[in-house]
């Protein structure tokens, strides 16, 4: 799972030990998640250090104590073999056919403005 965009508000860089709200519905998200079993880790480009990663671990117990405490948060950087599937803002679906995954790329593109003028 990643954090910013996807479950905490993103509205620019402030700093390490800064994250975001919840965005609107992540709670409900999360906990349907949790009730369908799946085990979540935290994947974010901010968990660099330890430190980071004990910053992601308190806001997620903040925010979502209904995640049991059998299941400890998991935060890292690393893309682990233990991954299922990933639920990101920056993801494009690739199922096997590229057409599609080009659709899906150029429809993020047209959504991202700034990212227009990078990749000119
Ligand atoms: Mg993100």
């Amino acid at each position: 799972m990643d954090l910013d965009k996807t479950i905490a508000r993103y509205d620019g860089w402030v700093s390490r030990d800064h994250i975001g709200e919840p965005l609107p519905g992540a709670r409900e998200f999360l906990q349907t998640l949790v009730d369908q079993g799946w085990y979540i880790i935290i994947f974010s480009a901010r968990a660099e250090e330890a430190q980071d990663c004990e910053v992601i671990k308190k806001w997620v117990r903040d925010w979502f104590p209904f995640i049991p405490e059998s299941q400890q948060v998991e935060v890292t950087n690393v893309k682990l073999r233990e991954f299922e599937c990933f639920v990101d803002d920056r993801a494009i679906p690739f199922y096997g056919d590229y057409h599609e995954a080009l659709v899906y790329l150029n429809q993020y593109i047209l959504d991202h403005p700034k990212l227009q003028e990078v990749i000119k």
